[in-house]
């Protein structure tokens, strides 16, 4: 299975899961020519061309909706969300719209996907994608670490997981205190340091592990990655931070 992180942070969100011919984009947060050009520069254009087969959106914020209904209208190109997130989000023509139990299995061509319901300020799953011989999770937007999540994604090779900011960084930065007080709540997002707990208790087998939406005001990746080796010491895991414009491919 072949990774392509195109966008990752509040600007936008959108990743590529490619194998055996499939190509799910999970959320449409840049555009058709983005995401061209970026799949292009990643080598991961091809001869099926920059369209993905379908779009998974994760939940009904704007920065993983994006252009989803554009994708829809203009590219006929089917649209999975949660039956939640699709109430939410204006996905496009309806007809192509698919919308899956947030704790069911799914495929979609090679892959199978399988959500798990996540705390956040909208309704949002993490999701496995599994093409039969890898699996990789996509684990951002959530306040804390839920009962059973470390479960869902033991063992997956490749770990996408939010380390979005400092508590430090965010104490001290320019954000009002509404704002600061729902990013650290139980239903924002996750702290470096929330997500080092996580990856201290992850059993082995996971050999890639690449850190999302990073704020880009309240985080610094040199922080977010020295936190993440020092919870993965030992464990020989490859350690990356996602940029918040792509492409960074995971092979
Ligand atoms: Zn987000
Ligand atoms: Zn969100």
């Amino acid at each position: 299975m072949k990774i392509t992180i195109v966008a990752s942070g509040s600007g936008g969100n959108a990743t590529l899961f490619s194998s055996r011919g499939t190509r799910v984009l999970v959320d449409a947060g840049v555009g058709p020519r983005v995401l061209e050009q970026c799949l292009s520069a990643a080598g991961a254009g091809g001869p099926l061309g920059w369209a993905p087969d379908a779009i998974v959106i994760t939940h009904a914020h704007a920065d993983h909706v994006g252009v989803a209904a554009k994708y829809n209208k203009k590219h006929k190109i089917p649209i999975y969300a949660s039956e939640a997130t699709a109430r939410a989000a204006e996905l496009g023509d309806p007809e192509r719209v698919r919308s899956f139990s947030p704790r069911e299995p799914f495929a979609i061509g090679a892959l199978t996907i399988s959500p798990r319901p996540l705390p956040h300020d909208a309704a949002q799953v993490a999701l496995v994608v599994d093409d039969g011989a890898r699996r990789a999770a996509l684990v951002t937007d959530l306040g804390e670490v839920p009962p059973g999540l470390l479960e869902h994604v033991a063992g997956c090779d490749v770990l996408l997981l939010e380390s979005n900011y400092d508590a430090d960084m965010l104490e001290a930065g320019p954000y009002p205190q509404h704002l600061k007080r729902r990013i650290r709540s139980a239903r924002g997002h996750l702290s470096n340091a929330q997500a080092c707990a996580l990856l201290a208790a992850l059993p082995g087998g996971t050999h890639t592990v690449a850190l999302m939406h990073l704020s880009e005001v309240n985080n610094r990746p040199d922080l977010a990655l020295d936190a993440a080796r020092d919870a993965l010491l030992g464990k020989r895991a490859r350690l990356l931070a996602a940029p918040p414009r792509g492409p960074l491919v995971l092979d």
